[in-house]
């Protein structure tokens, strides 16, 4: 992100005449079921809200336990021949849908900044992380490897193949609906099997666009969508015997849920949970570039990133010049909505109820004598914006900096050595991702290799690639996204051994 002198206490708001997306833009607020577009069965509908003024645009159906079974129907009858189909050909579809989410990817950036109300910046490196994902699996899954065909037990000769699952029911959260569902749905069409999916509540237009604009690229049926609440959609794919596989990235409350679902028939788990990821800032490392990365780290998408570089532990002997950087950097974002300019960096936050809990956690933070260097509290006028802000002042085991936050908030703690700051550092419940800010080899090394995260940057944070793995331990869950691994993970191994000439 290019760093531009602002306000970080106004809201700098839109004044292009009409709205970001035409009526006409908008995709059906209906199920997508075995190809086609379908009204939902029961009365209920799902308002969506543009989180920078609080308005409604626009209705979704509010999916039933009848509308999954129908979808997951669709999918079993399809799987079959999608799943036998040679890599090239499966390969060549997904390319194919690549290139029209290429050709469309101004209208489902505009989209999905109109759902979420983030900037035009987030939203067009999201759409182009989708593309990149489809095109990745499409390679990737031409170039799938295991173990040698061979003669391991006398006289027998074993080959293991690798097949598809069946039938993956995904769930999505609403930070980066579009990229979050692709990571999941690339993978997942690559190794062979067919998809229901449920996108949040709160976001499902970009995943409903993304239905209209592949429906004729892919045999129906297998990828479907059901949109409504987590705890009726999401409970019934968890649970559903036909499904062979649960894939859910959200919060770990639903993530236990979708595993308690899962558990009568012992189908599949695949979780991408919350993060805390902390930020190990040691005094020997290059302090303005660990504070400019922050800039972006700490708040893209308003913060609202599992990943976020939210949680950091610098060297007391440099903690006041760090700080002090920290902070110079955070006062130049541009805080704004989308259609208010392309260098707005960071947008409300998506909901009025995840907008009160991050203010929660500040007001909390303020009574316990924590210090806001630099924002602290909501921001005037329509909508949920919060000012990006660095929390100081941070005692050892304060809530904002163990418990994730989910918006435009950094925590600095202190420590005094090595041992104590990779204690601290997995002293959280998460094991998403972190990183360390040091010169010294031998240091970046141990600390990196002794930090319980999936993925530990050093100096550097939240750079992503679909060649590498992404995903957590401990509480932050389990499985892959992006790479080879993910097709690991959406697939099973068989070995076929033949006896072989008497
Ligand atoms: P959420 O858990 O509230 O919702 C995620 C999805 O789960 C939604 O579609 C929701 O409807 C569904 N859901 C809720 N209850 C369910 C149930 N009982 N059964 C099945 N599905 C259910 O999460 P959110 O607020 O949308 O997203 C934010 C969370 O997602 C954060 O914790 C964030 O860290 C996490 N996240 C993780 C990653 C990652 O890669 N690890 C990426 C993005 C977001």
């Amino acid at each position: 992100m290019s760093i531009s002198v602002s306000n970080p206490t106004q809201v700098r708001r839109s004044q292009a005449p009409g709205p970001l997306v035409t009526e006409a833009e908008l995709p059906p607020g209906q199920h997508f079921i075995d190809g086609a577009f379908r009204p939902g069965t029961s009365g209920p509908v799902t308002q969506v809200i543009d989180p920078c003024t609080g308005a409604p645009i626009a209705t979704v159906a509010s999916g039933t336990v009848e509308e999954v079974d129908a979808a997951v129907a669709a999918a079993l009858a399809a799987q079959g021949e999608w799943g036998r189909m040679v890599p090239k050909e499966r390969s060549e579809i997904l390319h194919r849908i690549a290139d029209r989410l290429a050709e469309n990817a101004d209208l489902l950036t505009r989209l999905e900044s109109a759902n979420t109300g983030k900037p035009a910046m987030v939203a067009e490196d999201e759409v182009a992380g989708t593309i990149d994902t489809f095109r990745f699996m499409a390679g990737a899954l031409r170039a799938t490897t295991s173990m040698a065909a061979g003669e391991y037990a006398e006289g027998h000769l074993s080959l293991i193949l690798r097949e598809p699952l069946g039938v993956v029911g995904v769930v999505t959260p609403w930070n980066y609906p579009l990229l979050m569902g692709a990571w999941k749905v690339a993978p997942i069409l690559a190794a062979g099997n067919s998809i229901v999916l449920k996108p949040s509540e709160q976001t499902p237009l970009t995943t409903l666009k993304f239905a209209e604009l592949v429906a004729d690229l892919l045999p129906a049926g297998v990828f479907n969508v059901v949109t409504g609440r987590g705890s009726v959609v999401g409970q019934r794919l968890s649970e559903h015997p036909d499904v062979a596989m649960i894939a859910l990235t959200g919060s770990v409350g639903s993530g236990q849920a979708v595993a308690r679902g899962a558990a009568e028939s012992l189908k599949r788990v695949h979780l991408e949970l919350g993060g805390k990821a902390p930020v190990v800032v040691f005094a020997d490392a290059d302090l303005a570039a660990a504070a400019e990365s922050l800039r972006a780290a700490g708040y893209w998408n308003s913060g609202q990133e599992c990943g976020a570089a939210c949680r950091v532990l610098v060297h007391e002997s440099v903690a006041a010049e760090f700080t002090e950087l920290l902070v110079k950097e955070v006062s130049t974002l541009v805080v704004g909505e989308p259609g208010a300019g392309k260098d707005v960096e960071i947008g409300p936050l998506n909901s009025k109820d995840h907008y009160e809990r991050v203010l929660g956690y500040l007001e909390r933070a303020k009574a316990a004598g924590i210090r806001a260097a630099v924002g602290g509290s909501a921001l005037e006028g329509p909508g949920y914006f919060v000012a990006p802000t660095v929390l100081v002042d941070v005692p050892d085991g304060a809530e904002c900096s163990r418990e994730e936050i989910f918006g435009p908030v950094v925590t600095v703690e202190t420590f005094s050595d090595e041992a104590e700051a990779i204690a601290r550092a997995n002293d959280v419940p998460f094991g998403l991702a972190a990183s360390v800010w040091t010169e010294d080899a031998r240091r970046s090394h141990d600390v990196a290799s002794r930090i319980d995260a999936g993925t530990v940057w050093v100096n550097s944070h939240l750079v992503l690639a679909n060649e590498v793995p992404w995903g957590g331990f401990k509480g932050s869950g389990y499985g892959r996204d992006l790479s080879i691994y993910a097709l690991d993970d959406y697939s099973r191994t068989k070995h076929v051994m033949h006896r072989q000439g008497h």
